[in-house]
């Protein structure tokens, strides 16, 4: 049984969760949950209206292990199992209950770029969804990732997010930084205080936000056969019209087909996998 704290209000209002560690190397949403858990246990802070939980470990043998997963990515597989069969189908079937009996779902990540810059995923964009990301101190906030993952039907997506929106909920994932990098810690924690403070779910108001920018993800490229990327490349660099982004064995190389930002570009990716995704800037 995954452990859930849970801190009402008597007023009726949003029941927003916050989840941390759906990979078991990523604390920073964790510790962060931990440290606002303790202030509502202790009474210091307490919810104005509706219901705030937490769960903070979300795949506990994960986590420590201080691994991704078990045995499968528990983000590409939440939905309900009448037969689970692997751990994490175990661990998905708890937290489709958790998700689809909240309004608001926030998912705190972090990710294996050292140096990584923060950023939300907005799958499934919503008034609310675009009210928390507003209320953010992240700077982009990328958008598409389901489209992209329409276009690809052989790879499943049944992530927070998805899940979510089955039914009818309002989420965002937030990726804080690199896993290892303790300023991963406060932007979590920043994250569930500035929800709570734009929900008015606590009382005051959240910090002032940044110039905040919308990456629309265009495309996903797969790794088709062995090659490799033409120079490091981190999420969010700038990429121009005509450069040559990967090169494979066979000599044909990616060309980027207009400038456009890179996401999440794995170096080491296997032939067959995601390898890197590309989007622009949406004109706000
Ligand atoms: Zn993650």
């Amino acid at each position: 049984m995954l452990k859930k704290y849970t801190f009402n209000s008597d007023i009726n209002g949003y029941q927003v969760l916050f989840l941390g560690a759906i990979h078991g190397n990523e604390p920073c949403g964790s510790q962060a949950i931990f440290k606002v858990v303790e202030k509502f246990a202790s009474h210091s802070i307490f919810p104005l209206q509706g219901s705030v939980s937490f769960i903070p470990i979300c795949n506990p043998l994960a986590f420590e292990r201080n691994i991704r997963q078990i045995d499968e990515n528990l983000n590409r597989i939440i939905r309900p199992y009448a037969l689970p069969q692997t751990y994490e189908q175990h661990l998905a079937v708890e937290l489709v209950e958790h998700i689809s009996s909240a309004d608001i779902i926030i998912d705190l990540h972090s990710t294996s770029a050292p140096a990584a810059e923060p950023f939300i995923f907005s799958d499934y964009p919503d008034k609310l969804a675009d009210q928390i990301a507003a209320a953010q101190n992240i700077k982009y906030i990328i958008k598409g990732w389901p489209q992209i993952y329409a276009d690809h039907n052989t790879i499943q997506d049944f992530s927070t997010g998805n899940c979510a929106h089955t039914y009818g909920k309002t989420c965002l994932t937030v990726e804080c930084g690199y896993n290892l990098d303790p300023l991963s810690i406060q932007t979590a924690y920043h994250v569930i205080m500035n929800t709570l403070l734009s929900l008015g779910i606590l009382e005051g108001y959240p910090s002032l936000p940044v110039k905040q920018y919308n990456i629309i993800m265009d495309k996903l490229y797969i790794k088709t056969q062995s090659g490799r990327l033409s120079q490091e490349f981190h999420n969010l660099d700038k990429i121009k019209q005509g450069q040559t982004i990967a090169i494979y064995q066979d000599g044909t190389s990616i060309i980027c087909p207009q400038d456009s930002y890179m996401l999440l570009p794995k170096a080491d990716a296997k032939v067959n996998d995601e390898w890197f995704y590309l989007g622009h800037l949406q004109n706000n």
